[in-house]
């Protein structure tokens, strides 16, 4: 009998376990692939993440030579429909482990054992899946740096082979998909995506792997691509990680080894959120840590407008802010300072910052961002002290000393040379261009944070 391979968070062909088990399954009866819009995740996305979807879905097409197939709907009806019209007998997948995918995954898992309909899950979004790695009394680990040892210590799979001959079947998508894609691209941008797909996934790593030996001295600096800026590939699957430290750990030079290690450990960390959540799902939007429980905190009003808007007069947090609106990704480096701010001098629970990340981020992925902002907000496993308040301008002198971040991202402050961008307050022609000023006083926001702490906490 046909198989049936949906894809989910492993838009791409290669090294793809789940594939190979779905070719396997089907012998010579052939294999249908297939990605489902579900209307309800779809609606939720900020135009360009929906574009970085649509753009991939296009390109993910191509790599299966035209025959993916897209259906829109609610997958746990969409799936067994789809499944019971090619005759499948086992439906394939990568085992999804957020919460809202494990759910509906067993409720879909239920619907196709209805029809006889077999469900099988192989491999995961990570080099080990989420759950696997414990500590000697077999616990999970809640702090990162052992978690990272022990990631290591385990290794992971090499990377999965190609299937030779692959026949797929030739199947229609619904015949609104083409409009909704095409609406999903128009959206103008002024900056472009990176380019969508496989091929352009993998020439991407492979420049960045030229440069990896600088990794570790230019991850920091915003201005700098300095990064990898494979995290909306990764989101989607389209690399998986055990492809990339498969590449790394064929690296020759020491200094090329030094990078690749603090790489690796970039790596880890999302592999640690993963697993955090696996454990704890709750932790996707309530504190993980219960201290800061009886924490003050203020409800939203104009100031978090201006923050999403990128319009707090601090030029750091508005350079990334509006990084974000326009390119739906923003350097890690700002991602902790803006999420200090709306937390610390906003004093604004972080579920409503992360839900505003996750809406735009092309990379939006719930255990990396919402417990990259428990990590800011001090209520994480492994998390910062919440006393470790990020002074916005300071930040930017450092990380940005030259200003070409903040320049590149707010034009207002375009004619201020070097670091004078950080400190408009301070030049005479600093609000020439209308810039505003600072929403909030840092220094007092700072103070009334750290007595709010001291309360919650006494
Ligand atoms: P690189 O520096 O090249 O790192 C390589 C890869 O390692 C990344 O692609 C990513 O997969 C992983 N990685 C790196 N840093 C982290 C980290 N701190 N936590 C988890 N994984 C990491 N990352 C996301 O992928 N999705 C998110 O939604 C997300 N939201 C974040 C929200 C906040 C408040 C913070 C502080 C961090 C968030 N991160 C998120 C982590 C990090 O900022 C991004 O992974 C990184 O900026 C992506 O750029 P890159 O691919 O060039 O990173």
């Amino acid at each position: 009998a046909t198989s049936l391979l949906w894809l989910r968070r492993d838009l791409r062909r290669r090294d793809h376990p789940a594939l190979l088990a779905a070719r396997e399954a089907a012998g010579d009866a052939g294999v249908a692939v297939a990605f489902v819009i579900d209307p309800q995740l779809w609606e939720h996305c900020g135009p360009v993440r929906r574009r970085w979807l649509a753009e991939t879905l296009r390109a993910t097409n191509e790599t299966y030579d035209g025959r993916l197939v897209i259906r829109v709907g609610d997958p746990r009806t969409v799936i067994p429909r789809l499944a019971a019209e090619i005759g499948a007998a086992s439906v394939h997948v990568t085992r999804e482990t957020t919460p809202f995918g494990v759910r509906r995954d067993a409720e879909t898992a239920r619907m196709l054992a209805d029809d006889d309909i077999a469900w099988v899950e192989t491999g995961t979004p990570y080099a080990i899946g989420p759950g696997v790695v414990r500590n000697g009394s077999g616990d999970p680990y809640k702090v990162f740096t052992p978690f990272a040892r022990a990631w290591r210590e385990h290794g992971w799979p090499e990377p999965a082979l190609n299937p030779r001959a692959l026949d797929l079947l030739d199947v229609d998508s619904d015949a609104t998909v083409a409009k909704l894609l095409d609406e999903a691209i128009a959206h103008e941008l002024e900056d472009d995506l990176p380019e969508a797909g496989e091929a352009a996934a993998l020439k991407r790593w492979r420049e960045f792997l030229e440069r990896v030996g600088d990794y570790g001295t230019d991850r920091d600096l915003p201005a700098k691509d300095g990064t990898s800026k494979l995290s909306p590939y990764l989101k989607l699957g389209v690399l998986h990680p055990r492809t990339l430290l498969a590449d790394l750990a064929g690296l020759g030079n020491r200094r090329d080894k030094d990078g690749a290690e603090t790489f690796e450990t970039e790596l880890a960390w999302r592999e640690f959120y993963a697993d955090v959540l696996h454990h704890q799902p709750d932790s996707a939007w309530h504190d993980l840590r219960g201290s800061l429980g009886r924490m003050a905190y203020d409800r939203p009003d104009d100031t978090v407008d201006a923050w999403r808007s990128g319009m707090t007069g601090f030029p750091i947090v508005d350079a990334g802010m509006r990084q974000l609106l326009q390119t739906g990704w923003m350097h890690n480096r700002v991602r902790m300072i803006t999420a200090s701010f709306l937390t610390k001098d906003l004093h604004i629970w972080w579920p409503i910052g992360a839900r505003h990340f996750l809406d735009h981020l092309i990379d939006g992925d719930v255990a990396s961002n919402n417990h990259g902002w428990q990590w800011v907000a001090g209520t994480g496993t492994d998390a910062s002290p919440y006393f470790r308040v990020f002074n916005p301008v300071t930040q930017g002198l450092k990380f940005d000393p030259s200003g070409d971040y903040v320049r590149r991202w707010v034009p207002e402050l375009a004619h201020l040379a070097g670091k004078a961008a950080h400190e408009p307050w301070k030049h005479a022609d600093g609000y020439a261009h209308d810039y505003p000023e600072p929403v909030v006083d840092h220094a007092d926001e700072r103070r009334e944070a750290l007595s709010r702490y001291e309360a919650a906490t006494r």
